[in-house]
């Protein structure tokens, strides 16, 4: 097995695209497939802010769900739409009026169709994937060593929303720790979430949310080549929104 694991997309569908490409991926009547027979992975955040959600949605729909050429695990974003989707009250804010936005302007059919999918492709997911094949574990906020085969709420909590302390820093973003430091495991991990200017790979783990929304790169994982490969981004630049480690 050979697998390309996917960053947060967020709605950037024509990076997306690129990426397939430069991958070797090809779109044919069966949708994207790769010659050498490669899997697509897609560790969550599929839309919100970016230009496209509902396309990055059927694309990952046909893949996972009617092809089952690709997998998928939901992020904190999906989590949040799925949500909306249900009917449950949340506020549509931090990247979700934009998905809303293309949302409201389909007409019944096609809003009940997208709905319907989104909510299939959600509800067939796992909270984290365990890759045995390719060694490695790919969950969308990473998932701390003592986590791992427990699908509990803390578990949940952790791969939704990543290593948090409850509070918040001067610009009201969650602070988070570093989960990744400790991490002694010889699989790896594979995540995003949180945007980082270039993949970090810290322990045996790599965050590959190279925030493409934000107006840097797409990133993908090889494995088992343990390479990366990206597209830029057409999105505008938003410095402030990339995480440093010192
Ligand atoms: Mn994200």
């Amino acid at each position: 097995m050979k697998i390309d694991v996917i960053g947060d997309i967020h709605g950037c569908y024509e990076e997306l695209q690129q990426l397939l490409v430069k991958l070797g991926y090809a779109l044919t009547s069966d949708g994207w497939t790769h010659p050498d027979q490669r899997q697509l992975v897609f560790l969550g955040d599929l839309t919100d802010r970016g230009p496209d959600s509902l396309s990055v949605i059927r694309l990952v729909y046909q893949l996972v769900i009617e092809k089952g050429l690709a997998k998928y695990t939901p992020g904190n974003h999906c989590n949040k739409l799925y949500r909306y989707f249900l009917g449950n009250p949340v506020k549509i804010q931090h990247g979700l009026e934009t998905t809303v936005r293309e949302y409201v302007t389909l007409n019944d059919r096609e809003r009940q169709k997208i709905k319907q999918q989104f909510i299939t492709l959600y509800e067939t997911a796992d909270l984290y994937l365990e890759l045995p094949q390719v060694n490695a574990i790919i969950a969308h906020a990473g998932i701390k060593q003592s986590l791992i085969g427990k699908k509990t709420k803390e578990t949940k909590s952790f791969v939704l929303y990543g290593d948090t302390t409850g509070e918040v820093d001067e610009n009201g973003r969650p602070i988070r720790k570093d989960w990744a430091q400790h991490y002694k495991g010889n699989r790896w991990i594979v995540y995003g979430h949180t945007p980082v200017l270039a993949p970090r790979i810290v322990n045996q783990t790599i965050n590959i949310d190279t925030g493409c929304v934000f107006g840097n790169t797409l990133t993908a994982f090889r494995l088992p080549e343990e390479e990366t490969v990206s597209v830029p981004s057409k999105q505008p630049y938003e410095a402030d929104r990339f995480r440093s480690f010192d």
